[in-house]
């Protein structure tokens, strides 16, 4: 696990726009700019906030949770996934790199991800999906464009757009403009943040969110700086902080065995969150293994638990000890069979 205090700052990425993609900025952190780095954008999500919503994944992120379900967001520089079992290893990209970052060697397609500059060539080359980008820069307007594409769905189902990460909010500056833009044509707009930045990055957003989906991982500081790399002390002020404001949260809490599922765990959870103001809900959301084969894509080392998700027993189990508490506490449940609702 990376220490998050060891990160650069969102840094500017190399000056070689390739393929449509132009990564010359690679992201910022509140600078003033108005153009974001987003690793990927997905329609039709349902589980990000109300009714049918676009959610734009940002890149960066304070927090390094050794369970991250969205690891292609935790670098805040744009970079390369290699989906190994896609490639037929047809060598378009070896003659598409300028840097000779893929090579067949023995028959064998490798990628050399050090010699990457992330200009997307390769990515544009590859007819199979083996190759993909995280990180592409885009203004405010091309991202409000990419989001009323399914303005329809939003209308129909009570929808709209959710910012989430990584860490959303070290985007802020992009993120208040994005969402100060989406207002004015309607949309219903939700932040999903980790809490972990200075509370100024909550002043930009707040006139322009209509709802916060909060992050909370544990209240013991030790078990989450174990687990995240950070302390949870700045999380917990400025949940405390937001609750005062008037906007609606929705606070998220992962539910990872043999992390934060004990009873104790649970019972501080209870403790922390019942009779906040402003807080609708809470969600538990199953922790899953299904993003691991993302961390051997993008030449992360695999940080993912051993231990198996929470069954449905299990949850419900969590799910009573939270609602006993007075919070009104919703799903995705794991189903019996081992999917999600
Ligand atoms: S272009 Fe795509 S399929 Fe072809 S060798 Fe490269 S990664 Fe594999
Ligand atoms: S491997 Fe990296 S440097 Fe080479 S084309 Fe792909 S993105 Fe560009």
């Amino acid at each position: 696990m990376s220490n998050p205090a060891e990160r650069p700052t969102l840094p500017h990425g190399p000056g070689n726009a390739g393929a449509g993609i132009d990564t010359r900025s690679g992201g910022m952190q509140n600078s003033g700019t108005t153009r974001g780095c987003v690793a990927d954008i997905k329609r039709f999500a349902v589980h990000d906030g109300p009714g049918i919503r676009t959610t734009l994944f940002l890149k960066g992120c304070s927090l390094a949770c050794s369970w991250c379900h969205n690891p292609e967001t935790i670098s805040p520089s744009p970079e390369i996934g290699f989906l190994r079992g896609r490639c037929t290893g047809c060598g378009r990209c070896v003659t598409a790199c300028p840097e000779g970052a893929h090579v067949v060697r023995d028959g064998a397609h490798v990628f050399e991800r050090a010699a990457c500059v992330a200009c997307g060539r390769c990515v544009a080359a590859c007819f199979y999906g083996a190759l993909e980008y995280y990180g592409r820069e885009m203004s405010v307007s091309e991202a409000a464009a990419a989001v009323l594409e399914d303005r329809t769905f939003y209308a129909m189902s009570g929808g709209g757009c959710t910012l989430s990460g990584g860490e959303p909010l070290l985007q802020a500056d992009f993120c208040a403009a994005l969402c100060a833009r989406l207002g004015q044509t309607g949309i219903h707009r939700a932040v999903d943040t980790a809490g972990a930045v200075p509370w100024a990055a909550f002043e930009a957003v707040l006139p322009h969110t209509d709802l916060f989906l909060y992050d909370v991982k544990h209240l013991d500081d030790q078990a989450h700086r174990a687990h995240t790399g950070a302390s949870n002390a700045l999380i917990i002020e400025n949940l405390q902080r937001l609750s005062r404001q008037g906007v609606p949260i929705e606070v998220r809490i992962p539910l990872v065995p043999g992390f934060n599922d004990s009873n104790d765990a649970l019972q501080a959870f209870g403790s922390c969150l019942a009779g906040l103001p402003n807080l609708t809900r809470v969600r538990l959301l199953p922790f899953h293994a299904l993003a691991r084969s993302k961390y051997a894509a993008i030449g992360r080392s695999d940080t993912m638990p051993a231990t198996q998700p929470p069954d449905a027993a299990a949850w419900a189990a969590a799910a009573d000890v939270l609602r006993r508490c007075g919070l009104d506490v919703r799903g995705p449940a794991p189903r019996p069979g081992g999917s999600v609702v």
